[in-house]
């Protein structure tokens, strides 16, 4: 399973376990039928994604009629908020979430708010963390939503959800949580929680791309985003991805292992830490490794353009991310340092490496050769950089 170059991004996605494109195999040849259809092969592929519901809705502890299946994270969050928030218009129109949500809940935020909507950004700390008393001061007699991730997906920060749901419950406002990069890495119930509505994406858990599930507390009011065939009881039309559902359902049955190796990877993240910060000065950390997602490590390097970094180490086949996005050929700093109170500059040099399962000490050993020199060479390089 260990591919042949060093993988530490799985924030971005993560491989899909063999076990999982095993269960998945058969529903692309032999068991091809929609499972819509009433004739026996139909029927059983229902039956295969009804089981594959279960399994889900055991391992988050809710109802099966309460997950419903989706495209992945991206069209959870887009369905959960705007469909709260066209549910709720009696109400008012008024959102309230953090400076740091993934673009699938800010942008979605901020076009409901260019459409007749209202919206509060809560601030965080340094260290990524929403203050609840933010978020109860935020909320008004207008709010229809309140929408705060799990954890981040840049610094791995893992938010005070509880407290959270304490205050949407006593205010009566309805509390989605974007749980995209916690489903199948931390234990999440959603009983536990106190949310409503969480989204979840089965590529970050060793699972399949395109496929994710969004669960809707019984009750609770979310109009449709999808219309169509009338398929997941009518709330979200289109042809069900048996293939992903049962490699999904398969892959958080298997999510017991990753969950287990919580210790391993962030004692990983700590050793990778202290080599660099021993063997090349003027870093700065942007996760808080006391309370982080396990084998998180998002941190500055004074000096140097992550995006350098990131090739140069992509040369040595070790593959990370940046927190800037190269995208239409203009490096914009991202938003969630910007947040933390960064300034765009010192932004440009961040690094973030993602763990998973199938990283080992002698990776974090690999990077540590290879890391401090580059850093040392991009710092030569650099017309401004003095060390402080
Ligand atoms: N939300 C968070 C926190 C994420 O990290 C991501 C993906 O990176 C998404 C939403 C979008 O999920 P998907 O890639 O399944 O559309």
């Amino acid at each position: 399973m260990k591919p042949n170059f060093i993988y530490m991004d799985h924030a971005a996605t993560t491989p899909a376990d063999p076990r999982v494109v095993e269960a998945m195999r058969p529903f692309f040849t032999d068991r091809f039928a929609n499972p819509a259809t009433l004739y026996t092969q139909g029927r059983e592929n229902d039956d295969a994604v009804e089981a594959s519901r279960e399994s889900i809705a055991r391992n988050l502890n809710c109802a099966s009629s309460e997950i419903y299946f989706t495209s992945g994270g991206t069209e959870s969050d887009n369905w959960a908020i705007k469909g709260a928030v066209w549910a709720g218009e009696k109400r008012g129109r008024h959102i309230v979430t953090s400076a740091v949500e993934h673009h699938a809940v800010l942008d979605t935020c901020e076009y409901l708010a260019a459409h007749g909507g209202e919206l509060t950004v809560v601030p965080v700390s340094s260290q990524g963390m929403v203050d609840p008393a933010d978020v109860a001061k935020a909320i008004r007699d207008d709010t229809v939503l309140v929408s705060i991730m799990h954890a981040n997906n840049e610094v791995g920060a893992i938010e005070p959800i509880e407290e959270i749901s304490a205050i949407t419950r006593e205010k009566g406002v309805l509390f989605h949580t974007d749980a995209v990069q916690t489903v199948g890495k931390i234990p999440v119930d959603v009983e536990a929680l106190g949310v409503d509505i969480l989204s979840a994406s089965g590529h970050k858990f060793y699972g399949p791309k395109g496929v994710g599930f969004l669960y809707i507390r019984k009750g609770t009011r979310v109009e449709t985003l999808n219309h169509g065939g009338g398929q997941e009881r009518s709330r979200r039309s289109g042809t069900l991805n048996v293939p992903g559902i049962v490699g999904m359902a398969a892959a958080l049955d298997l999510a017991g292992e990753s969950i287990d190796s919580a210790d391993r990877l962030s004692a990983m993240a700590r050793r990778l830490w202290d080599g660099l910060t021993a063997k090349a000065g003027d870093l700065n950390l942007n996760t808080d490794l006391s309370n982080c997602l396990p084998g998180f490590l998002n941190f500055v390097v004074a000096g140097v353009e992550g995006e350098a970094m990131l090739l140069r180490l992509d040369n040595a086949d070790i593959c990370v991310s940046s927190g800037s996005a190269c995208t239409t050929g203009s490096l914009e700093p991202s938003h969630v340092l910007l947040a933390l109170g960064l300034p765009p500059e010192v932004a440009h040099g961040s690094l973030r490496f993602t763990m998973g399962r199938e990283n080992t000490d002698a990776d974090i050993d690999a990077i540590l050769e290879v890391l401090p020199g580059i850093i040392t060479t991009l710092r030569e390089m650099s017309p401004t950089y003095r060390k402080t």
